[in-house]
């Protein structure tokens, strides 16, 4: 991977990469079958930056069709398993190979810093798809005790065909996340990415192909989440829908499923994650240093984002001072392109504007605006890193997502106040706990309502680690084996032997 680019080198490598535009089926980009189109915007200039296809119903149809055929043909879910295995682990090695250029489809896109996609976003899609890889031919039955006059096992099956739903954050990533575990599975994969963010998906497919997977496996239906993704989700051949993205459109796919074939949802939404730190904590600057970190990385339009900081009275006042001096600086918005730049844009210029109706929201309601809460001087959809003190958990900027680079920081009296103030949201996916004391840190532990909980670290993780929410932050998990096993049923086979 070169990673020794200059600004210069990402540009004159931008304008002369070669998009793929329509959508992917069969093996090959194919064009939509009515012609529309949607445009996609780089956030980082304003400017047009191309015309892709808007699927419609018959382009899904036409999707599912292949999908359904490959999986009826049985070209990839009867394919030997460690056959499987070595496709998709020459896919993991072919998605470091083409790093670059997935660094620049994503950035260009969604406005992510180009750096943080070749140290983070890019590697993390190489890990998913080699362990997901390595999973494809230890997905066992199994044999259960019976009496003697009975033989019983247990099939575990793919699916059949799996519709992908996915978001613009993360946009490699969170694709990797579902069609990794479905593909090892033995399912084959509708992928719809977001509109925002279209490109990435098709460069897999690609992939796909070249790492010796069969056509019709992996086809990826592009177009609006009204349409394509509608269509798809509401598909009668569509045996799941797995789906990131936010709570609301979340719920709609638990209807689509209620009106179309009762197909398996899993939901991967929103958050609200708390951040408690507690007087006892060991080492203030690394704990400030994780808090910063953790929202206003990719902009802070991150589903877990430590949107919330909890913080214990006697430490709350140096908290927020430490917080000042250290985060004003520490994220300045620049060129994605730039290999320094450690903040881009916001993904559009509709959500700049929400977010900062949000900050303004914050000000009305009268919390304490302490840095930020403005734009920068570039012509981009940029929102500066944004402190708000003095929060009560019943503020809108306490309750709702946000989705972009504004922490809240609420003062709470000791464990149990915080725990209650932590769990007072519709969301559960993730939150923090920093504290010294190993029994405060367990009854921590027991009391988060959420589904992943860090102690004294935040947004650490590993494929090993399942990934997902409580409550309305959703229900399934990505990553892990149970995320594979999600995309599979099992099959009960009974025996007569009397
Ligand atoms: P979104 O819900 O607007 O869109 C997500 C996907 O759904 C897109 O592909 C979109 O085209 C599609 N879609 C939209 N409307 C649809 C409809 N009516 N029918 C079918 N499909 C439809 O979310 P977003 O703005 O792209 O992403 C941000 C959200 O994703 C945030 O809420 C964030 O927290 C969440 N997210 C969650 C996780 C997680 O693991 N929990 C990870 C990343 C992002």
């Amino acid at each position: 991977m070169n990673t020794a680019l200059s600004t210069r080198d990402w540009h004159s490598r931008a304008g002369e990469i070669k998009y793929a535009t329509g959508h992917f089926i069969d093996g090959e980009h194919v064009a939509g079958k009515k012609g529309a189109s949607f445009t996609v915007t780089n956030p980082a200039t304003g400017a047009p930056l191309c015309e892709v296809a808007a699927g419609t119903a018959e382009d899904v149809n036409r999707a599912v069709a292949s999908c359904k055929q490959s999986f009826k043909a049985g070209v990839w879910r009867y394919m030997a398993p460690r056959d499987r295995l070595a496709v998709l682990s020459r896919l993991a090695q072919l998605i470091d190979a083409n790093a670059e250029r997935f660094a620049l489809l994503d950035t260009l896109c969604m406005g992510k810093p180009v750096r943080d996609m070749l140290a983070s976003d890019v590697p993390a899609a190489v890990q998913t798809f080699a362990y997901f890889a390595e999973l494809s031919d230890k997905i066992d039955g199994a044999v259960t005790s019976t009496a003697v006059d009975a033989f019983h096992y247990i099939l575990r099956e793919p699916l059949g065909v799996v519709g992908c739903i996915v978001p613009w954050n993360y946009p490699l990533l969170m694709a990797s996340w579902k069609v990794a575990p479905a593909l090892a599975a033995g399912n084959s994969v509708v992928l719809k990415p977001a509109e925002q963010s279209p490109l990435s998906a098709l460069l897999l497919g690609e992939l796909f192909i070249e790492a010796g997977g069969p056509p019709g496996v992996l086809n990826v239906v592009n177009g609006l989440g009204e349409a394509a993704g509608a269509a798809l989700a509401l598909h009668a051949d569509v045996a799941k829908i797995a789906f990131t993205g936010s709570t609301e459109i979340g719920k709609l796919m638990l209807v689509y499923a209620g009106q179309s074939n009762m197909k398996r949802v899993s939901l991967e939404c929103g958050g609200k994650s708390p951040q408690i730190f507690l007087a006892d904590l060991e080492d203030l600057d690394r704990a400030v240093t994780y808090a910063i970190n953790g929202i206003y990385g990719n902009m802070g339009e991150v589903c877990n984002a430590g949107s919330r900081l909890l913080i214990d009275k006697p430490i709350a006042e140096a908290f927020v001072a430490r917080f000042i001096e250290r985060g004003k600086g520490a994220y300045r918005a620049g060129d994605p392109l730039d290999p320094e730049t450690n903040l881009g844009p916001l993904v559009t210029a509709q959500h700049r504007s929400r977010v900062l109706d949000y900050i303004g929201k914050g000000k009305k309601d009268g919390a304490r605006l302490e840095f930020g809460g403005d734009t920068p001087a570039l012509p981009g959809s940029y929102v500066n890193p944004t402190l708000f003190s003095g929060v009560t958990n019943t503020m809108t900027i306490a309750r709702e997502e946000i989705f972009g680079p504004v922490a809240s920081a609420i003062v709470v009296n000791g464990l149990e106040d915080a725990l209650r103030i932590a769990n007072d949201s519709i969301y559960g996916l993730a939150a923090s706990v920093w504290t010294r004391d190993l029994t405060t840190a367990h009854k921590a532990v027991r009391g988060l309502e959420a589904g992943v909980i860090w102690v004294n670290c935040f947004d650490h993780g590993d494929m090993t680690q399942p990934f997902g929410g409580y409550k309305q932050s959703g229900q399934g998990r990505d990553k892990c084996l149970e995320s594979l096993l999600g995309y599979t049923q099992t099959k009960s086979a009974w025996i007569h032997l009397g």
